[in-house]
């Protein structure tokens, strides 16, 4: 019998088993190929705040960031490396955002040092830049750190039923509160509202001469180089799925897309590609993360049609799943985001603190029912 039984051993499943870790709980955490093998394993796993004008998404990042910096030092510094990172305007729209960006922020930012900007191309030199402390972390073996005191399931979970106050994970593992953490791969709630959409990303380590000390971002991800190995990451690929496309993902153009974005921003000669890695991103439909309880959405609509179908619904009107939730929606920032949202949802499950409703699933349910 456990307290949280978690499904996807992703950053956000293994973050959210963490925090109930460090409470004392019993948590059990299944995955059906293993930890990190779905978009986490992918990752780069830059942390970095996100370098627009304004907007929710840019705030809750921005918050995230600021959390998680403090959160993978205190916790995980040796799967952690502090790098200042050089984030170049890759248009002028967007060089106008960086313009505003730097004008309103309260984050610290830094100069570049002459040797980071001799390493640049002439074009990417000639671009507005910002620049401030950020972190790359070690993606798989802080998955694997976070979740060391649970007990590891590998299963492709496809039963669960609530009974008597628990839900019986297949037929054989039962678990006070679940919770859903499977990225953009195939969901085991089907539930019609959860529009998330997968974005698959392919990402290479290089041998290279190029000695760089920043995280360099500008059309791709470029990391800190280390004992002559840098990372460059990601394409954004929005027509491949692993569970649906017919054709298998060709490595080689991804490898040609990923070198030819690097070497618009800097000088790369001879390079050797030692690993791939790939992954689905999981990101829904307004960008923000989907955090907390979920709606079940038949139930709701025979019984409260009414109180859903006004401009501003109180969420609390809904009815929902038992004990379970969804930890999801991240997009390219899951790394950035999980320790945040992982804290959120513990103080929900065990406090009652309120998740906002910016976060909350519910707001598709809402959506989808006035058009419904
Ligand atoms: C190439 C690439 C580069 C990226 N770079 C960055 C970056 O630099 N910084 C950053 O912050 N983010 C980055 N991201 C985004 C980040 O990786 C994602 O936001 C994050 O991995 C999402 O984590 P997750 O736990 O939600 O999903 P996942 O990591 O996809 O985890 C879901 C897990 O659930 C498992 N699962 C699914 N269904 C079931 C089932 N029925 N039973 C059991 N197990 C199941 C899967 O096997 C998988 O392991 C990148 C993503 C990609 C693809």
């Amino acid at each position: 019998m456990y307290d949280i039984a978690v499904i996807g051993a992703g950053i956000n499943g293994c973050s959210a088993a963490y925090e109930f870790l460090q409470e004392g709980k019993r948590v059990i955490v299944f995955d059906r190929e293993g930890i990190a093998s779905g978009g986490s394993g992918a990752a780069g796993a830059f942390i970095s705040p996100k370098f627009s004008k304004a907007g929710e998404l840019k705030e809750i990042i921005e918050e995230a960031f600021l959390y998680s910096m403090e959160y993978y030092e205190k916790n995980f510094s040796n799967f952690f490396t502090k790098a200042q990172l050089l984030h170049i305007a890759k248009d002028e729209a967007e060089e106008e955002s960086l313009r505003v960006f730097k004008a309103n922020t309260s984050l610290k930012l830094k100069e570049v040092k002459a040797e980071v900007l001799d390493n640049l191309t002439q074009s990417a030199r000639e671009k507005e830049h910002v620049s401030l402390d950020a972190g790359v972390v070690n993606a798989k073996t802080i998955c694997q750190k976070m979740i060391a005191g649970a007990k590891f399931v590998t299963q492709d979970v496809k039963d669960i039923v609530y009974e008597d106050g628990y839900w019986l994970i297949e037929q054989q593992y039962a678990a006070r509160e679940l919770i859903i953490a499977t990225g953009a791969y195939e969901s085991i709630i089907k539930e019609p509202y959860i529009g998330l959409r997968g974005v698959w990303g392919h990402r290479i380590d290089v041998k290279a001469k190029l000695q760089n000390p920043y995280s360099i971002h500008q059309f791709v991800s470029i990391s800190p180089s280390s004992e002559g190995v840098i990372a460059i990451g990601a394409t954004h690929n929005v027509h491949y799925h692993p569970q649906k496309s017919q054709e298998p993902y060709d490595l080689s153009k991804g490898r040609e897309e990923l070198l030819e974005k690097a070497r618009r921003t800097v000088n790369l000669d001879e390079v050797e590609i030692i690993a791939d890695y790939t992954g689905l991103r999981s990101g829904s439909h307004d960008y923000m993360p989907l955090l907390g309880p979920l709606v079940l959405s038949q139930e709701t609509m025979a019984c409260c049609e009414k109180k859903i179908r006004v401009k501003r619904p109180d969420y609390k009107e809904f009815l929902y799943y038992p004990n379970l939730y969804m930890i999801n929606g991240s997009g390219g920032y899951g790394f950035v985001l999980a320790p945040y949202l992982a804290k959120m949802l513990k103080e929900h499950i065990l406090s009652g603190k309120e998740i906002s409703p910016r976060l909350s699933p519910a707001r598709f349910f809402a959506r989808w029912a006035k058009k419904s």
